[in-house]
């Protein structure tokens, strides 16, 4: 598996970025997208709602920043900000992973059983 660098490593690396980002995961401690299902997990990585490609404005506005398990930042970073070479979807709103909550509902808001 190849790793691709990261281009952005150098914001993430500011003491500003790691004091805010422990900040954030404090005062919002679970993933906001399961949250929307229902379902607790920790979360563990600040997201950027908006891909911030470096611009430092954005990097920074903490009304851009969404608390996340590594799950589901994994899956929006890859399905939503173009990971792994895909193209960009614009479609912020919507954030998608694997499974059901609770009820048997599948979480992925593009599952056909959720097109109504
Ligand atoms: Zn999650």
């Amino acid at each position: 598996m190849t790793t691709i660098p990261n281009p952005y490593i150098h914001l993430y690396n500011t003491s500003r970025w790691k004091k805010q980002r422990l900040v954030q995961l404090n005062n919002y401690p679970l993933c906001y997208n399961c949250l929307i299902h229902n379902i607790l997990t920790p979360a563990t990585v600040v997201d950027h709602d908006i891909p911030h490609k470096g611009n430092t404005t954005i990097f920074f506005d903490e009304t851009n920043w969404r608390s996340m398990c590594k799950t589901c930042h994994d899956t929006k970073t890859a399905r939503i900000d173009g990971g792994g070479g895909r193209p960009i979807n614009t479609d912020y709103s919507v954030i998608t992973i694997k499974g059901c909550d609770g009820s048997g509902i599948p979480i992925d808001l593009l599952h056909p059983w959720n097109k109504n």
